[in-house]
């Protein structure tokens, strides 16, 4: 099958993602790596009519540090392998780097993103389990604001 029809934007920065989100409601769907939207497209499991593209916004492929927080901070559209392929992972977050070789084979999380990972938040999935585990946060934003909740807060589902 292949997808209903839908309008595309592609955002390229945060604000217009937020903006198109806010305009279109429950109409819109974020694309962030597309590897399990994509899917689920094809299938008609959900039928948006836009898609907003996150993949290009500069601000959201970043990823830090903050250290006096003992944070990693990684953006909404930073793919699985840029975060996987950052030298010092072993020594920040080690059950991360971990984790990453089990997660399909690395043209998947070449594209697919951590965040994605975690809103998609398939239960056999290894990034939701793993940000349970160490008790990390999630940073929601909309266009009026910004909140975040820890992992058992944001997982609803059992
Ligand atoms: C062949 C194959 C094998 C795989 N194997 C594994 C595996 O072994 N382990 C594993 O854990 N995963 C696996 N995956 C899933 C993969 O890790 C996906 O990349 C991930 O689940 C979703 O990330 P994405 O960036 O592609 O998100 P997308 O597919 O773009 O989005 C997924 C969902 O999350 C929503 N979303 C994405 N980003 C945001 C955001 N910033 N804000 C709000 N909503 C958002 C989208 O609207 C959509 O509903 C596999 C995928 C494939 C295709």
């Amino acid at each position: 099958m292949k997808p209903a029809p839908f309008d595309y934007l592609r955002a390229m920065t945060t604000q217009d993602a937020l903006d198109a989100l806010a305009q279109n409601g429950e109409d819109a769907r974020v694309l962030a790596g597309g590897q399990s939207l994509m899917a689920v497209l094809n299938m008609r499991l959900a039928q948006p009519r836009m898609l907003v593209d996150i993949s290009r916004t500069d601000e959201l492929n970043a990823v830090r540090t903050d250290n006096e927080a003992g944070q990693l901070i990684v953006g909404a559209a930073a793919t699985q392998g840029s975060v996987e392929w950052r030298a010092s992972l072993r020594d920040e977050v080690p059950l991360l780097a971990m984790a990453f070789p089990h997660i399909s084979h690395f043209q998947i999380r070449n594209r697919g993103t951590v965040c994605g990972s975690i809103a998609h938040a398939d239960p056999s999935a290894e990034l939701p389990l793993v940000l349970a585990a160490l008790g990390g946060d999630v940073t929601l934003r909309s266009k009026k604001k910004k909140r975040v909740l820890k992992a058992e807060e944001f997982f609803q589902g059992s």
